[in-house]
This record gives structure tokens, sequence and C-alpha cells, in this order.
């Protein structure tokens, strides 16, 4: 079975030079790609976009309006947020991506999937785009496949919290989410008492992280809350917001993970689920991001390429773990 790695040039025209999340990012992932002997073990394929009708059931008509108008000369959505020329059609072929690559892993014609995507949907809403995200990548393909009668888990580990993301399903049962992330840090949601509303109360988890948490805190906290939790809610498929902005090295960051970290986590959700697919969200520092990718990829393909790459974290989890159990004690077993 193979892994299949979706990427494409038109994501290119989402671009900004001088933002941080600019169309470098995939140009160093790509590249370090091309360099790595898992090349010839992924299976490249071309997005496909994602039909309009669906944009309708996750965001609202006005929120897609604004995206169309901005996108025909180019615009900002907000002080972080731009929008090139033609990215109405960018972000939904962003989102198709991520689609495709999950109905293909369901119809077991690929273990497994990378949405190497651009712009990023984590912190876009049913309301807003917002914090460099337009459309909601990961949050579309799993509305679609819970359609499908699938029970999908979208894991989180990008530095921000994915506010848009949780927001979505909030009142959902049937897609969960999970995040850890910077706290106090951009945009502000994400705390242990967060766990969802009516219907969705419970499967909605969130650790908020001190500053300088590392591997160590992160490790503790999957295997005492995201895994158990996970094995219970019993996901057909796991979408991974994949944010390498928790990296040491992140200019936007503030945790302290390590490249083989980010493999090590795929390696403890495909004990949970073998069916994951991956798709880009944030992560900054262009030295890094393509090691923070590979290594995940590594897992995927089911050959690790450890790096040399070190960082001690700080600051006791424990406390942390202690809280988000109580949180969620009604409603799993740990
Ligand atoms: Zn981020």
């Amino acid at each position: 079975m193979t892994t299949q790695v979706t990427f494409s040039a038109a994501f290119d025209a989402h671009d900004t030079p001088d933002h941080p999340e600019n169309a470098d990012r995939t140009a160093v992932m790509v590249d370090e790609l091309s360099l790595s002997p898992l090349s010839a073990d992924v299976e490249m394929v071309s997005p496909e976009i994602l039909p309009e009708r669906l944009l309708y059931e996750v965001h609202s008509a006005e929120m897609i309006e604004r995206v169309k108008e901005a996108s025909v000369a180019g615009s900002w959505i907000d002080l972080d947020t731009y929008v090139s020329k033609g990215d109405d059609a960018t972000a939904r072929l962003a989102a198709g991506a991520v689609l495709q690559l999950c109905e293909t892993v369901m119809q077991g014609r690929a273990q497994n999937a990378y949405a190497l995507v651009r712009p990023p949907g984590h912190h876009a809403s049913g309301e807003r785009s917002m914090g460099f995200c337009l459309f909601n990548n990961a949050a579309l393909a799993a509305h679609a496949l819970s359609k499908q009668g699938k029970r999908v888990l979208l894991f989180d580990h990008d530095v921000h919290h994915g506010n848009g993301t949780q927001s979505i399903f909030y009142s959902r049962r049937d897609v969960m989410y999970m995040s850890f992330h910077l706290w106090p840090h951009y945009p502000g949601t994400g705390s242990v008492q967060e766990i969802g509303e009516g219907a969705g109360q419970g499967y909605t988890v969130n650790a908020p992280l001190g500053p300088g948490m590392g591997d160590e805190a992160v490790r503790l906290l999957c295997d005492e809350v995201f895994v158990p939790v996970a094995r219970q809610f019993k996901p057909d498929i796991i979408i991974v917001s994949a944010g390498y902005d928790s990296h040491h090295s992140d200019p936007l960051g503030g945790l302290r993970l390590t490249a083989d970290f980010f493999g090590e986590m795929i390696k403890s959700l495909q004990g949970v689920q073998p069916r994951v697919v991956c798709t880009l969200e944030g992560g900054y520092n262009l030295s890094w991001i393509g090691k923070c990718f590979l290594s995940q990829l590594g897992m995927l393909v089911g050959r690790p390429q450890p790096v040399e790459d070190q960082a001690v974290g700080t600051g006791n989890v424990h406390p942390l773990i202690v809280d988000i159990k109580k949180a969620l004690s009604s409603y799993w077993r740990f």
C-alpha cells in the first residue's frame, strides 16, 4: 500500500513575499522531499478542487462571498490575512486536495497521505476567514466524510489553537477535535474547559501548554490523554492539522518540539487508526519545516528519517493532565 502526497504549483498563486505564510514554505518542503529517499516511496497526485456546494455546508454565504470579492484583484481580509488574485479557486483547491486524499485512503487505494497545501485552514470558522486561513481545509474534509457516515478525529499540533476547526464541530459528536497549543497565544481560545457543548460535550479536547514545553510534555499528554480518548472514540480516519510552528526554532512559536517528535506523534496516532491524512497548517522556519515534514512522511511511509535536532523543554505538564482528565471524566475513561 502506498502513501500519497498531493501538491500543485497552483498553490503558489497564494503569495505575499514579505508575509510569513508565503509560497517559499512549500517550496522548501518540496525541495526537501525531492532530495530524500522517500521521494521514491510516495505517489504524487494532482489535487482536485472541492465541489462548491460543500463550501456552503461549512461556511456562511457571506464569508464565501467576501473571499470571492477579495479574489478579483487581491486584498486583505484582516491585518494578518491576505487574499491573492484567484484565491477563491486556490483555497478551494487546497480543501479539495485534503478531501480527495481522505477518500482515497477510505477506499483503501492508499494507506495514508499528506496534503501539502496552502493557504492553511484551521483558524477559519464557519463565518470568518482569519489567521492566514481562508477556508477550513481539514474541517471541510471532515464534514464531507461525516456525511458518508465516517467518524473523524482531527488532531491539531500547530502551536496556535485551531479555533476555527473547534467552533465548526463544537456541538457535534461525529467529529472529534484534539489540540495542544501554546497558551496564552493567538487566537486566545483552547482552554481546558472548552470541551464542546450540547451533543458535542466531551468531543473537544484542549491542552494549553506553557511557553517552552517540549517533546516530553507532549509525549505524556499523548500517552495519558490524547491516545486513550482517541481509542475510545474509535475514529475511521484521523486528519492531522500539521503545523510545524510548534518546533523549537519557529519565529511565531514558543514551544520546543524537535523535528523527530513530529514523526513520533504520527506513530502514536497510527496505533489508534492507521488511516492518517496530514494537511499542512503553519510552520515558518524555512530551515526546519522541511525536516519536520519528512519526519512525518517517513513515519507514514514506514521508513523513519531521524535528524540531528535537540531541544530541552521546560515546565511541568502533570497539573495540566490532571485538569484535562477532570474536565473530561464524565465522557471518557482514564
Ligand atoms: Zn500556527
